[in-house]
């Protein structure tokens, strides 16, 4: 079922007020299974709301609309509605008595306009309003399902939570997010375009954002139960093919899941950054609670740093320069010691624009010291600006980490 959503008001047209009907009318919609394929928001004038009408006719099934149902002149919905319909506005006896009750307890009597709201269109099932004076409406014609809601949001809400929930079934919509690391958007598509073309329900979508790749799997089902099967069973098969680079769900981030690995490992952490001057550490302690497994980083900026907070050997620095993997591997040593951390990560590299170590802009060398020895990886990023130099590489090393981790904790569970 497609659906359209129709908000009708020159308020909203002029910038008065905001759609916000449309927006919830919209999550409504989704949250029972429904595509909403189109909004329209059309003026208080007839011309214009009939070529609006149509246009929705052509393109939806279900026409949902709102406004335009109370007493005032400007107030044309329904009535526009029932004359390309060709049906007859009719008096609701219960919707009149309504308003007659209402005027009697202000001592008044009703005129033509506020009796106008008692009127619905031939045909149609009446959506009592216990919250204001105009009914909504719901009405099955051959090819479309027309409902029609007042503009007023409490009342537009009333009367969906009073009404529908039955009316189509109990479709859910599903969504589950995959986070990755160390793969392009595009590698990505290519090892997944099989899965991707033949999953309509569950659906995949990518999306790339700041050095990651997001998978978003959404399925529809009568059940939440079902739901959630069809996507444990898409996410396996994604993670047959590109799990090496998956390492999280929905908003959690790649050092949360360093810190929560850490943490269920009972293991602490320890930096020293040259390049990355706290990145990496400031990432880390963006997490409530990072204490539980950091301990700290150290900034070794220049050379009299490293050796001096470090204990980098001097001659080393000399006869290899800041940015080698021998001094890589000696930072990641000297902080491991120096913090009494199970691990430490060293970041050293040049993130330009000019180089001071003769080695290309973008050459970066990340160790990892463990209690089982130290590895030291070379990171290239030839193409990048400084700023992302420095972010890939915290990524990065956080990547690496967590490859270790999750090599060695599984395996021994613990180190
Ligand atoms: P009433 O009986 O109050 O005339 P109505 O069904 O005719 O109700 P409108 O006159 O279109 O509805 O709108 C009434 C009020 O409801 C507007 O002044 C505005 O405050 C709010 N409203 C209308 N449409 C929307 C919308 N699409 N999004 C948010 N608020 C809306
Ligand atoms: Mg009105």
């Amino acid at each position: 079922m497609k659906a359209e959503i129709i908000a009708v008001g020159s308020e909203l047209l002029l910038g008065e007020i905001a759609n916000t009907n449309a927006q919830y009318l919209s999550e409504w919609l989704a949250s029972c299974g429904i595509d909403v394929h189109y909004h329209s928001v059309v003026g208080d004038n007839e011309a214009r709301m009939t070529d609006v009408f149509k246009q929705a006719q052509a393109r939806a099934d279900l026409l949902v609309i709102t406004g335009g149902l109370g007493p005032t002149e400007d107030d044309l919905t329904k009535e526009v509605l029932a004359k390309l319909l060709g049906r007859r506005l009719q008096l609701d006896e219960a919707a009149y008595d309504r308003i007659e009750g209402f005027l009697k307890t202000r001592g008044r009597t009703m005129t033509e306009n506020e009796k106008k709201q008692a009127l619905v269109i031939d045909g149609a099932d009446v959506l009592s309003n216990d919250v204001g004076l105009a009914p909504g409406m719901s009405l099955k014609t051959g090819e479309h399902q027309y409902i029609l809601l007042p503009g007023v949001p409490r009342e537009m809400k009333q009367i969906i939570a009073d009404h529908f929930g039955h009316l189509f079934g109990r479709e859910t919509i599903q969504s589950r997010t995959l986070r990755f690391f160390g793969i392009g958007e595009s590698a990505l598509n290519d090892r997944l375009t099989d899965l991707i073309r033949s999953s309509q329900n569950p659906s995949i979508a990518p999306y790339a954002e700041l050095a990651e790749v997001r998978l978003r799997l959404t399925a529809k089902a009568a059940e939440e139960r079902v739901a959630t099967e069809m996507l444990d069973q898409l996410e396996k098969h994604v993670l047959a093919e590109v799990g090496q680079y998956f390492y999280g769900y929905g908003e959690t981030s790649l050092p949360e899941v360093v810190l929560q690995t850490c943490e269920q490992a009972g293991l602490t952490l320890a930096a020293a950054e040259s390049l990355t001057g706290g990145a990496f550490a400031g990432g880390l302690t963006d997490i409530n609670g990072a204490s539980q497994s950091f301990r700290g980083s150290a900034v070794v900026y220049d050379d009299a740093a490293k050796i001096n907070l470090l204990g980098v050997d001097e001659k080393l620095l000399q006869a290899k320069t800041a940015v080698s993997q021998e001094v890589a591997v000696a930072m990641a040593e000297g902080a491991r010691k120096r913090y009494g951390a199970d691990l430490a990560i060293a970041l050293t590299g040049e993130a330009g624009p000019s180089s001071n170590s003769g080695k290309a802009v973008g050459t970066v060398y990340c160790a990892l010291a463990t209690p089982n020895g130290t590895e030291v990886v070379e990171f290239t990023y030839p193409a990048f600006d400084r700023g992302m130099i420095r972010l890939r590489s915290v990524k990065d090393a956080y990547f690496l980490l967590l490859k270790y981790l999750k090599k060695n904790v599984n395996e021994s569970n613990g180190v």
